[in-house]
């Protein structure tokens, strides 16, 4: 079975800079917590959490840290929780990605000026809900329906002009993004619209279109809990792919069983009558940001395994 590697695939800057901030303070010694998941990949979590880093839930924070370290992750925290940490007695290591940073204060300066923010992402998206705080009062939504719907209302409830802007999760898809835009600009057609998608993000989107032009079916490795992971998943989709996402090497094997219809819940179609891998002579790979090299290489290995 042949395998092709999208062209840029894995780690994006934002996550790799976290992941050095998080073993550099584990490695200085003392207790070191993370926000919630550093990172959304299991295998990349469960290595940190053996080298002593600890997960604290935010709904059950200690009630004093005593100056322990608590590393923010890579796609940002409310400044409420942030300030509720300080004063906690946390020591911050601030490792949210500068291209979330960038965000958050130009969605905060929006909101200083007056404007009506458009915020578009997942709704309960960690990234989303750090994003709400430095933006109070925004409009969240996930489509172009829910666009529409929202701008109308608020044009029929504001007959005057206000000035209003558009700002998105990094990881929205390029076309989902201008769909909202086009959504709102019916109402409000001076919108101005905030170039706030990643390029790591729209990078691994555009090579895995490249690559879904030279393979017959795509494996996307990445985290369930990885919000840009599934969107490949999505984006492969809908270029016509039968895809599907793994997390591990095991994930592989599920693929290759007999009848693997019923095991995971990223199959399409269901495939009684033979297995899904074997349909195929061209296998796609690709990767989420918050893939670790190693996981891939290991999913990779495990395609290739199988017979032809
Ligand atoms: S996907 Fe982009 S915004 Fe998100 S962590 Fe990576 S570099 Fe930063």
């Amino acid at each position: 079975m042949k395998v092709i590697r999208a062209r840029v695939l894995g780690f994006c800057f934002g996550v790799r800079r976290a992941l050095d901030m998080c073993l550099a303070e584990l490695g200085a010694g003392g207790r070191v917590y993370s926000m919630g998941a550093l990172i959304h990949n299991p295998q990349a979590m469960e290595g940190l959490k053996q080298k002593g880093l600890c997960l604290l839930d935010e709904d059950a924070l200690p009630p004093f840290f005593s100056g322990d370290t608590v590393i923010i992750r890579a796609h940002g925290v409310s400044p409420l929780l942030e300030a509720e940490l300080l004063r906690r007695g946390a020591r911050i290591v601030d490792a949210t990605c500068p291209r979330v940073k960038a965000n958050q204060l130009k969605a905060r300066s929006l909101c200083e000026e007056g404007c009506r923010v458009f915020l578009a992402g997942e709704k309960n998206h960690g990234e989303v809900i750090g994003l709400q705080a430095f933006a109070p009062g925004c409009i969240l939504m996930e489509n172009g329906g829910e666009a529409e719907n929202a701008a109308a209302e608020l044009k029929k409830n504001s007959p005057g002009f206000i000035k209003t802007a558009l700002i998105g999760q990094t990881t929205i898809s390029a076309g989902e993004y201008a769909a909202i835009e086009e959504s709102i600009k019916k109402y409000f057609p001076d919108l101005e619209t905030v170039n706030s998608i990643c390029n790591a993000t729209a990078e691994r989107q555009e090579s895995l279109r490249e690559l879904c032009g030279m393979v017959d079916a795509v494996i996307v490795a990445g985290g369930r809990s990885s919000s840009n992971t599934r969107r490949l998943l999505a984006v492969a989709r809908a270029e016509g792919k039968p895809a599907w996402l793994v997390e591990d090497p095991s994930g592989i094997e599920e693929l290759a069983a007999p009848y693997c219809g019923d095991k995971t819940d990223s199959l399409e179609p269901r495939c009684p009558e033979k297995p899904c891998l074997a349909r195929y002579q061209t296998i796609g790979l690709c990767a989420g940001a918050s893939t670790p090299d190693e996981v891939i290489d290991q999913i990779e290995s495990k395609i290739k395994s199988n017979p032809d």
